[in-house]
């Protein structure tokens, strides 16, 4: 009798998904449990248009989604170099694609990571914010002379919708301090940042870049090395970001003013501006309550930030003949017996959705099926690749012919 291989506690065997024209073919199905759509041809415009547009080098942050299939979609559309955080991201990147070069700029890491990830996996490039980790960096590789650390500023978050400016980064008055001790320590001197997640104006690299120059001035080093960290923006609901031209420009403009030599390299980490598009999923609504529609997926599965972070991710139904009746407000309460596995929206439907509607929830491949559990027992376990446009993007001009069901941006 053949077991399933999930009762082994085997990975699935890997053979390609099956792949349908667009989501409305999943909805036909009638589908029990939640089906996630991914669309490789949308993640693949988006390292093609960092590869070609950002004026350095892209290295893609592997924490926003670390699907294999994602990673050799990237690489093999140009991005080399993978921002990992974790001792399993680094051995899940050099296992993926050995060709990759791995940058880890977690800077706070356990010093058997650090020693694993130089000796074994050949990592040269990693990041701090204290004089305690350098000492560790140091002590890990045997004071390795081929090192290229990277000191993480602390700078604001005021301008993104996901602050990353309390736990890291060193702040002003101790950089210089740190800056000189990893000149001694390294054979290239980085700087990197981040700004915070969804960044809504490039002046958030301006005014971080501002930082930078200050630093350089104040600790009088040699910088080779200036990374800009993530932070670049997707589109959804009510957050509608300027041309990502218009981000590159500004740090093309800061990089070339600071005072470093002509052979020092810009760097950029973005996470989710590479994968928000790559997926999606569909539900099903199982009950209606007034304005409230309780969903087959939720606070525990993708939408995480739908909860947690009140995030509105845009939404369709998947109804054939469409539906005519005027766009409402709903908000979702997810599968789960838990109060806060509720997504508060409001998500734009028309008001005549019911049990038994299929929904398609887009923008979902940063940190949305990256941060999916299986709690109570739901969840998707089916994976179908999309050929049709995502919900939203930034990268085509393309739109999806569910358009009147999408939430105007
Ligand atoms: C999370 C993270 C990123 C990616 O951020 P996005 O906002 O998804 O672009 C890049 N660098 C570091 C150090 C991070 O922690």
């Amino acid at each position: 009798m053949h077991q399933h291989p999930r009762a082994l506690g085997l990975a699935a065997p890997s053979t390609a998904p099956a792949s349908v024209a667009g989501a409305i073919e999943i909805a036909q199905r009638q589908p029990v449990q939640p089906v996630t759509l991914v669309r490789p041809h949308a993640a693949a415009r988006a390292a093609r248009f960092f590869v070609e547009k950002f004026p350095g080098r892209s290295m893609y942050a592997v924490k926003a989604n670390p699907s294999p299939e994602l990673l050799t979609i990237l690489f093999e559309n140009g991005i080399t170099h993978y921002d990992v955080a974790s001792i399993a991201e680094v051995r899940l990147v050099a296992r993926t694609l050995p060709g990759a070069t791995l940058c880890f700029m977690h800077p706070v890491k356990a010093e058997e990571a650090i020693a694993e990830a130089y000796f074994t996996h050949g990592v040269r490039t990693f990041s701090l914010d204290s004089m305690e980790e350098l000492e560790k960096i140091v002590r890990a590789t045997r004071h390795a002379s081929d090192l290229t650390l990277c000191v993480r500023l602390r700078v604001s978050s005021e301008h993104s919708k996901l602050s990353l400016a309390s736990k890291f980064g060193v702040a002003p008055n101790e950089a210089k301090e740190l800056l000189f001790a990893a000149r001694q320590a390294a054979d290239a001197l980085g700087i990197c940042f981040h700004v915070g997640s969804q960044a809504m104006t490039p002046d958030a690299y301006a005014e971080a870049m501002e930082r930078v120059r200050q630093a350089i001035v104040e600790a009088a080093v040699t910088v080779d090395v200036v990374d800009v960290g993530g932070g670049f923006p997707s589109a959804y609901p009510g957050m509608t970001p300027p041309p990502l031209e218009r981000y590159f420009e500004t740090i093309h403009r800061a990089f070339e003013s600071l005072p470093i030599s002509y052979s020092a390299e810009l760097w950029a980490e973005p996470g989710r501006a590479l994968c928000a598009e790559y997926s999606s999923i569909v539900v099903r609504v199982e009950k209606r309550r007034g304005s409230e529609l309780y969903i087959n997926d939720g606070a525990y599965g993708a939408l995480f930030d739908a909860a947690h972070v009140g995030w509105r991710f845009p939404v369709a139904l998947l109804r054939e003949p469409e539906s005519t009746v005027r766009d409402h407000g709903f908000s979702f309460y997810g599968p789960t017996c838990d109060d806060i596995d509720h997504m508060a929206g409001p998500f734009e439907l028309p008001a005549d959705v019911g049990t038994g509607d299929y929904i398609e929830i887009g923008m979902l491949g940063a940190y949305g099926s990256a941060m999916r559990t299986a709690f109570n027992g739901f969840g998707s376990d089916e994976t179908v690749i999309a050929e049709d446009e995502p919900m939203v993007s930034l990268y085509s001009t393309v739109e999806r012919e569910v358009a009147s069901n999408v939430v105007k941006l």
